[in-house]
């Protein structure tokens, strides 16, 4: 599937917000964010106010730049989230929280979604003892993500071990930090999920 392969700060300043697609390098000064808070490209001499269309739009560009989804795929998920009960704002966030390349991340297995996607299509994360390379497919309740025993042999793998006991695991997940297996122990709640965007706002996108 094709991805967003340009600079990924420009899509932090272009959202105004930083969205922490570059793992470490977004907590140290050298963030564009830090540096250039402004948006990419040359400025105009007056800056509009968004209308809500606009404001609608950026709401949905943050979360896709976010979990790094292009359009059809967010679309396809957002169709889901409308069919689920409930709040289809909610839905969705819970949808794109339970993506396998965001659970191997959260796990603190990679800095940034995009280095957990790159570990699950190349084959390295196991779900339930079987190993799936599809970045999109959805954790459920019980569900076990460990690595491939090849892929523990990897410098990867070596160097990312120490590193694991610092990082803050949501309450939802567990993780076994001698073999580095975690498990889902219930789905996610929006309250559980720090979102940088409004899913109400993208629901009324969609809606027009
Ligand atoms: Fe965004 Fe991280 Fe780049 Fe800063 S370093 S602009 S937070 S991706």
């Amino acid at each position: 599937m094709a991805r967003y392969a340009s600079a990924v700060c420009r899509l932090c300043r272009r959202s105004g917000e930083k969205l922490m697609l570059k793992g470490s390098r977004c907590f140290t000064p050298k963030c564009a964010m830090e540096r250039r808070a402004k948006p990419p490209g040359k400025q105009p001499m007056r800056r509009r106010r968004l209308s809500d269309r606009g404001l609608q739009l950026r709401e949905k560009q943050k979360a896709r730049y976010s979990y790094g989804i292009m359009e059809r795929q967010f679309r396809r998920l957002f169709g889901e989230a409308e069919r689920q009960l409930g709040i289809t704002g909610e839905n969705l966030l819970v949808l794109l929280e339970r993506r396998l390349d965001n659970v191997v991340y959260r796990l603190g297995f990679a800095d940034s979604r995009s280095q957990a996607r790159q570990l699950v299509q190349h084959g390295h994360i196991m779900l339930n003892d079987r190993k799936v390379d599809i970045p999109s497919a959805l954790v459920k309740e019980g569900d076990v993500i460990g690595w491939k025993e090849r892929s523990t042999k990897t410098g990867y793998y070596q160097q990312m071990v120490p590193s694991i006991e610092s990082k803050v695991i949501p309450s939802w997940l567990s993780l076994d930090g001698e073999k580095l297996v975690g498990r889902v122990l219930s789905l996610p709640t929006p309250d559980d999920i720090d979102a940088k965007f409004e899913g109400q706002s993208i629901v009324e996108y969609y809606s027009r």
